[in-house]
């Protein structure tokens, strides 16, 4: 699903790679923490795989596309299968949170009748329904960080790249931002998360992607953010279960649909012009 042989990424000036040598594989539908200091190289990672940014050397394959192959050109409609999450929500302010979420798929087509089922159906699964006519402002950071998840989910993404979502949220509210998370992925997302949250990615115990400056230096499924030098007796294994931020917890996500490419589409509303 995402494949990355040997890949480093200079950047122009830089006096050091921010990645270096990079060779990893994460399959359909995993959960994956990419984790590491600032600095270490994370959000490069996500960048490449979103074609923003080109490998210095190595090839990434994504969604079986070898990513030198696609033009740009045909960038947007690659970037359509990526539902993306940053740390701080990027909504648009004038707009109320149906027609953030709406946006894009107005801007790609989709007739008015996908848009009045897709859009009540993923704010149902995010804990918003009762918000659809609240302007951002209006809302907490949780729930606005939940708007940019449906946002990037309405249209079932292949991959969901999360880039420290959860940074700009205190624990119970994040506790919640990963119940979303997890439900996407359990209707057949593959996610990667980029994050400094040593708390969520100890409670959560998916597969753990270490970087530090710009190489893997761990890949352990079930992990936690440090390698423990606790001896294995002393250790809790049970991880803690993680609790929704608010009681009227949504339904199950709609499993996705086999359809054509189109029908998989997440669009950046800040790159776009309306
Ligand atoms: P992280 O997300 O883990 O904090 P980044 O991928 O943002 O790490 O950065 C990795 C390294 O690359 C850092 O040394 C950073 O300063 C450098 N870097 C990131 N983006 C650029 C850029 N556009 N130009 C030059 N250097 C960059
Ligand atoms: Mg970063």
């Amino acid at each position: 699903m995402i494949l990355f042989e040997d890949v480093s990424k200079m950047y122009r000036g830089a006096p050091k790679p921010a990645l270096n040598n990079v060779s990893v594989n994460v399959g359909a539908g995993e959960f994956v923490f990419l984790v590491g200091a600032s600095g270490s190289g994370k959000s490069s990672f996500l960048r490449l795989i979103l074609k923003e940014e080109r490998p210095s050397a190595g090839e990434i394959h994504v969604l079986g596309q070898d990513l030198r192959r696609i033009s740009s050109r045909k960038v947007p409609q690659f970037r359509r299968s990526l539902g993306v999450v940053f740390q701080d929500f990027r909504l648009l302010p004038q707009k109320t949170v149906f027609d953030n979420v709406a946006y894009t798929l107005r801007v790609i087509g989709k007739s008015p009748g996908f848009i009045h089922e897709a859009v009540p159906d993923i704010l149902q699964t995010v804990g918003l329904a009762q918000k659809a006519k609240n302007f951002p402002h209006e809302l907490s950071g949780g729930e606005q960080q939940r708007v940019a998840i449906a946002r990037a989910a309405v249209n079932k993404p292949a991959i969901m790249l999360a880039d420290e979502p959860t940074g700009n949220l205190d624990p119970a509210t994040s506790a919640g931002i990963m119940n979303v998370l997890s439900r996407i992925n359990a209707s057949g997302t593959t996610v990667i998360m980029a994050t400094h949250d040593s708390g969520i990615v100890n409670q959560m115990q998916r597969r753990v992607i270490e970087i530090a400056g710009g190489r893997i230096v761990r890949d352990e499924h079930e992990g936690g953010y440090e390698t423990s030098s606790v001896p294995l007796g002393e250790l809790d294994t049970a991880p803690i279960p993680i609790v929704a931020e608010n009681a009227d917890a949504p339904a199950q996500l709609p499993v996705a649909q086999a359809s054509d490419p189109d029908d998989v589409a997440s669009e950046f509303p800040w790159e776009l012009r309306a």
